[in-house]
């Protein structure tokens, strides 16, 4: 799974790219044809980013008020582009990560009527 999260990639044949655009996902494999379109990760992958980088950036600014006593602006340079550049950098791999866990939990096979 890690692969597939970490290379956006298919989570079957570990080949094909599983989005089209930044966040949109294909709406199959475009290597084995695996059926995608049925991949709901919804709010799952920003919920975990959230709670992750929240939890980092609290940490940091913790210890940088802490130990060193840090003015404002030593916070806003060292946590603002770890927040925002980690938010858009993972978001992707994160979202993938829930793809893969959905097919290795049989849950992109379309409903069965
Ligand atoms: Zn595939």
């Amino acid at each position: 799974m890690a692969r597939a999260a970490l290379l956006c990639r298919c989570p079957r044949c570990g080949e094909g790219r599983v989005f089209a655009g930044l966040l949109s996902v294909r709406a199959a494999c475009p290597t084995c044809g695996l059926d995608l379109s049925a991949e709901d990760a919804g709010d799952g992958p920003a919920v975990f980013l959230i709670f992750i980088l929240g939890a980092l950036a609290v940490g940091i600014a913790a210890w940088l008020e802490i130990e060193f006593e840090s003015p404002v602006w030593v916070h806003l340079v060292i946590l603002t582009p770890l927040i925002v550049g980690g938010a858009i950098g993972l978001l992707r791999p994160m979202k993938a990560g829930m793809i893969a866990l959905q097919y290795w939990n049989n849950l992109l096979q379309p409903p069965q009527n």
